[in-house]
């Protein structure tokens, strides 16, 4: 049976990202994958600026980068535009199947020994080590296990089984994603998204919660749709027939219609596909004795945007610094590995939860929230960044208790409560 320092479960970014620290370090790392790579994964491909803080990022950017971003239009329902334009790019386009692939290989080349095409099936945790097992009937002993597994992840159900959390997300805080990629040619990018390759949201299109989205690559667009799982069920409930992936064609009609998608192109069901999105800031729990999780795996995504890219990055580097530490002292019980909950949580942990209370005011205010964010150009800049996941908690939670003060929110959240349509008023600074 073969021995390794950790076996990572799951290859995606988060896990690679793992990998390739604890590699780097000198540990053995097994990083196993049910897929085979390249593989593609359902993802808007945007990243936010904290991306900047990972050198092997930005070091090689030639080696995925599609297209920075310049210029965001965020859209409220009643179409009325936040429209920011920055001087330095404040967002990134990569494409999944060329990023991840890449990561991988990042991994592999500082010499973490891929495992890929095959699941793992179970594993055990002993007081010396663990033992997982592979779907092929193979077993391999590691010292620590780390579940990168997305989602629905192994090792996170493990935890949550010890802990005696809830063995699932709530329906509110799991999101249902849909999107769908296609070549536009660079003669229509160049001439509607320009240099500055313009990303774009509608907030509560069709005046359903959650929003709808288009990014810029090189040539390419990628077009989708989030709503939170409970908003789904609850019209799918309802009889009326409602159907995600016709909603998401709708908003194609739309992006026509303003002219952001080329007319000629026609969307099928069949182009589209789909996945969840954890947005419950965070499991309360991501460590046991010698295992821990990392990216969506632990829920790490903004609640805000849905954006997680950053978070499995730097989750994945947090789980590799933390454990550099345990193994130099060679104890892995859960206590020991709060060092890493602890860590993500100091660094992000508030971000997260001021991100879920920037969903909440948007939904329940978006007409007034867009026309203040419009006002002028620094609060452009900041419901910018706030909405692509760069803008840090402290200045969310001034921001936020400046507008509750000024009472400037007040109308939206009448209509809100009383169900009567109330006007928003013009803002002036
Ligand atoms: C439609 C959509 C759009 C999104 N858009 C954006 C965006 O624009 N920007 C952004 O930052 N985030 C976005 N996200 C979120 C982002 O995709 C995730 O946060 C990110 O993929 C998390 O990375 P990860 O490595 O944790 O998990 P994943 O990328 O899901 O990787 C998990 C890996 O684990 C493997 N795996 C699972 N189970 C096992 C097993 N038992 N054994 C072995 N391998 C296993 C899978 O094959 C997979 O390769 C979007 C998500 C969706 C669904």
């Amino acid at each position: 049976m073969s021995h390794y320092d950790v076996l990572v479960e799951g290859a995606g970014p988060a896990g690679a990202t793992a990998a390739y620290y604890l590699a780097m370090q000198g540990k053995k790392v097994a990083l196993v994958d049910r897929a085979k790579f390249p593989r593609e994964k359902a993802c808007g491909g945007g990243l936010c600026v904290h991306i900047e803080e990972f050198d092997h990022i930005i070091s090689n950017w030639d080696d995925f980068l599609e297209s920075r971003c310049l210029r965001g239009i965020v859209y409220g329902p009643d179409f009325m535009p936040v429209d920011y334009v920055a001087e330095k790019p404040f967002f990134y386009n990569i494409r999944r199947l060329k990023f991840d692939n890449t990561l991988v290989e990042y991994a592999v080349n500082k010499g973490a020994t891929l495992i890929q095409g095959v699941a793992v099936r179970d594993f055990e945790i002993y007081d010396d080590k663990v033992v997982t097992k592979l779907r092929n009937g193979e077993e391999i002993t590691s010292d620590v296990i780390i579940g990168a597994g997305g989602s629905f992840d192994l090792v996170s159900r493990r935890i949550r089984e010890i802990e005696n959390m809830p063995m699932r997300w709530k329906d509110e805080d799991i999101a249902m994603a849909l999107y769908f990629e296609v070549d536009v040619g660079r003669e229509f990018m160049d001439r509607v998204y320009g240099d500055e390759r313009v990303s774009m949201a509608h907030i509560k299109y069709q005046n359903l919660d959650g929003y709808g989205w288009s990014f810029s690559k090189d040539t390419a667009l990628n077009v989708g749709i989030g709503c939170p799982r409970s908003v789904i069920k609850k019209l799918k409930k309802n009889g009326s027939g409602w159907d995600e992936k016709q909603y998401l064609l709708d908003y194609v009609d739309t992006l026509k219609e303003q002219g952001w998608f080329p007319k000629d192109i026609e969307v099928t069901k069949k182009m589209i596909s789909g996945a969840s999105i954890p947005v419950g800031m965070g499991m309360k729990c991501t460590v046991g004795d010698r295992m821990l999780v990392i990216g969506d795996a632990g829920g790490f995504v903004s609640p805000l945007s849905g954006e997680g890219l950053y978070y499995a990055l730097d989750s994945g580097r947090i789980a590799a610094e933390s454990l550099d530490t345990l193994f130099k002292e060679g104890n892995f019980d859960k206590q020991s590995m709060m060092l890493y909950h602890d860590t993500w949580s100091n660094k992000w942990g508030d971000d997260l939860e001021w991100l879920k209370v920037g969903w909440h005011l948007l939904m329940v205010m978006p007409n007034s929230l867009i026309r203040y964010a419009a006002l002028d150009e620094e609060t452009k800049e900041f419901f910018t960044h706030m909405f692509v996941g760069s803008m840090p908690a402290a200045k969310i939670k001034n921001k936020v208790l400046a507008l509750i003060a000024k009472g400037a929110l007040t109308h939206d959240f009448l209509s809100h409560v009383t169900g009567k349509h109330q006007e928003v008023p013009s803002l002036t600074n």
